[in-house]
């Protein structure tokens, strides 16, 4: 065991963590954990690509884009924060150029771009060619990219140690993390002044995903554990086009180079749900639309999928601008995209939710609300008022990427944000970092005393049983159970059910037996305390969904299916305490002023 001392931890290696870390590395000392090798994060597996309103292939403006992810959010997202992101994006993505990002060409040199779904021209006219991509590899460019950058800076990299807990001391600061050293069963202390939490996504709650198996949501946890609250988790983000059965991603970059949908009639069905942007529809409307194709008995044979069809596409273009999608068609379904359809169904994707921050990364624990509302309201003009509020900072606290919320994508993400999310927050983060430590000094925090007491109580809780169910029972039921009550449509009688079960199955989580015993490389031992993540991960989602009676973007409920503004245009906070105790708080949405932003002010949304 040892105390290793940083200016800065940065806790995950994907996109946003290496982002952070590269910029952080600017004006401080800086050590990235990570418990995968940093290339083996799930950045790396992003295919379609990053958008910005560069304009290469057609008009294109920032405020478009704006528009798109504020209407894409069903009205949920802080609009001051997308016009940040959104304004950010042509800079940022010419930053990543410069960097040695391969991205894909057009004829004329520039940086190819092309369609995707929710993002359109001129205020939702028709589709636009946003999104800059490197084949259907841009995470894995990207990724590369990053880690490359950060070695040059001198980042120092602690690979394959697993984070457990993040350490607040008396005084409320952020002291530093504790980590277990995967090689050699050892527990570490870490002390920093600045923490960045950028531990990824929780895929793995579901049975059916597009996500790595790492993605078991422990930053989520981790926060939590530590009295932090979990910003508007009832919003899980499914995607149209997973193989079917697998989950595996097919991206919607095969939409955007022209691929269809159909159902068993052969009928491209989008057409009628979507007239405008038809297969280019956001992420949650295709996947609803998809359940009522199957519901109405127009699945393909009967059955829960339907078809992707890319035939009527030019071999050269599915070989140059889908070559992985190709590949794995071919290796997991024995499918030549070319010449046949492919079997797809919903996926689950991406956590909307999270940790809650502000613009710049900054972690909060609370919400002091200056007018008495924790939503917004109407005036009697019907314009949309923002009450006013304060936020309660963790001091050195951060979070970026997926395990945040910022939140720019409200209740559902538009494809290619978030790879722009995790480069343009990710690097702010390192900013605001560095201007934090010339603020306030270097130096590091006291330490709570017997930091690493609460991990070494759970890892040994593990070891000592010797009966017990396995992991892998219980994180199938549960996977199962958030399948069946909590994914593309929910009422209030599965969420109470699912209630109940999260219940019994966090009983049953806290008493699992692991077979091996041994120190090193005791990965039944981190998959065992990586349920313990699922579960409260899932008990997050679950009571959020359950007290949001409406639907909104990915929450759908069959029981309330309109959106209600009037109770509702409010980010939800969930807390968790010690005694296993939980509670739902609100903060209003920071809509911006009508005058000036007109096309920002919540309406319906259609396609
Ligand atoms: C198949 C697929 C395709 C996608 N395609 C696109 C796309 O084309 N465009 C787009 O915009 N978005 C896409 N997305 C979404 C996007 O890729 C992710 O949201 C994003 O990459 C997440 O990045 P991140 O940096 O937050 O986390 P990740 O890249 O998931 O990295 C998480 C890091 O945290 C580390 N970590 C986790 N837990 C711990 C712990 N306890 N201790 C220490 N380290 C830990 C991991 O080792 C890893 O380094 C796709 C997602 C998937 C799954």
């Amino acid at each position: 065991m040892a105390i290793f001392e940083h200016e800065v931890v940065v806790v995950g290696a994907g996109g946003a963590g290496l982002m952070a870390a590269r910029y952080a590395s600017e004006g401080a000392d800086v050590a990235v954990l990570s418990k995968l090798h940093p290339l083996r994060s799930h950045t790396g597996a992003a295919q379609g690509g990053i958008c910005a309103a560069l304009g290469n292939e057609e008009e294109d403006h920032w405020i478009w884009h704006a528009f798109d992810t504020v209407k894409g959010s069903d009205y949920l997202g802080d609009q001051d924060a997308i016009v940040i992101m959104c304004q950010d994006a042509p800079r940022t993505i010419i930053e990543l150029e410069h960097d040695g990002v391969p991205f894909s060409r057009t004829p004329d040199g520039k940086i190819a771009q092309r369609p995707f779904g929710g993002h359109t021209r001129n205020f939702g006219e028709a589709p636009v060619r946003r999104a800059c991509y490197a084949a259907d590899r841009t995470g894995h460019v990207i990724l590369h990219t990053l880690y490359e950058q950060c070695l040059k800076r001198k980042v120092r990299f602690y690979n394959e140690f697993q984070v457990l807990d993040l350490l607040i001391n008396p005084d409320g600061e952020v002291a530093g993390v504790v980590a277990y050293e995967i090689r050699t069963g050892e527990i570490h202390t870490f002390r920093a002044r600045a923490v960045v939490l950028a531990t990824g996504g929780y895929g793995r709650v579901y049975k059916t995903t597009s996500n790595a198996h790492a993605n078991t949501g422990d930053g989520f946890a981790i926060a939590l554990r530590a009295g932090i609250p979990l910003e508007d988790m009832e919003f899980v983000q499914f995607h149209p086009t997973g193989m079917y059965r697998l989950g595996i991603l097919i991206t919607e970059g095969a939409r955007g180079e022209g691929g269809v949908l159909r159902n068993r009639l052969g009928e491209r069905f989008m057409e009628r749900y979507a007239p405008t942007v038809k297969d280019l529809a956001p992420r949650d409307v295709i996947s609803r639309c998809i359940y009522q194709e199957i519901r109405e008995g127009r699945g393909i044979d009967g059955k829960d999928y339907v078809y992707l069809d890319l035939t009527h596409l030019s071999l050269k273009q599915i070989e140059t601008k889908l070559p992985e999608i190709a590949t794995f068609s071919k290796i997991y379904l024995g499918i030549d995209p070319s010449r046949e359809p492919i079997p797809v169904a919903p996926t689950c994707h991406y956590a909307m939710g999270g940790i809650p921050t502000d613009p710049d990364g900054r972690v909060y624990r609370a919400v002091r609300l200056l007018e008495g509302r924790d939503g917004n309201y109407q005036d009697e003009q019907g314009r949309w008022v923002t009450p006013r509020f304060e936020l309660e900072y963790v001091p050195g606290l951060y979070a970026a990427g997926e395990v945040a919320c910022v939140s720019v994508h409200g209740a559902n993400r538009l494809g290619t944000n978030s790879l722009l999310d995790l480069v343009v927050f990710g690097r702010r983060v390192g900013k605001a970092i560095v201007q934090q430590l010339e603020r306030e000094g270097r130096r590091l925090p006291a330490l709570p005393d017997d930091p690493e007491r609460r991990a070494r109580q759970t890892l040994e809780a593990i070891l000592s049983r010797s009966e017990g169910e396995s992991v892998a029972q219980v994180r199938a039921d549960l996977q199962q159970m958030m399948m069946d009550n909590v994914s593309v449509f929910r009422t209030a009688e599965t969420l109470q059910q699912a209630r109940q079960a999260i219940a019994e199955i966090r009983n049953r989580a806290e008493r699992v037996r692991i077979d091996d015993h041994g120190r090193q490389f005791n990965t039944d031992l981190m998959e065992a305390w990586e349920l313990l993540s699922l579960v409260d991960v899932a008990e997050s989602i679950i009571h959020s969904a359950e007290a949001r009676t409406e639907s909104r973007g990915a929450h759908s409920r069959e029981d309330y299916p309109k959106r209600d503004d009037a109770r509702w245009l409010k980010h939800t906070l969930f807390y968790r305490y010690p005694d296993g105790s939980v509670e739902l708080r609100y903060r209003p949405v920071t809509i911006l002023p009508a005058e000036q932003y007109p096309f920002f002010q919540p309406k319906e949304r259609k396609y």
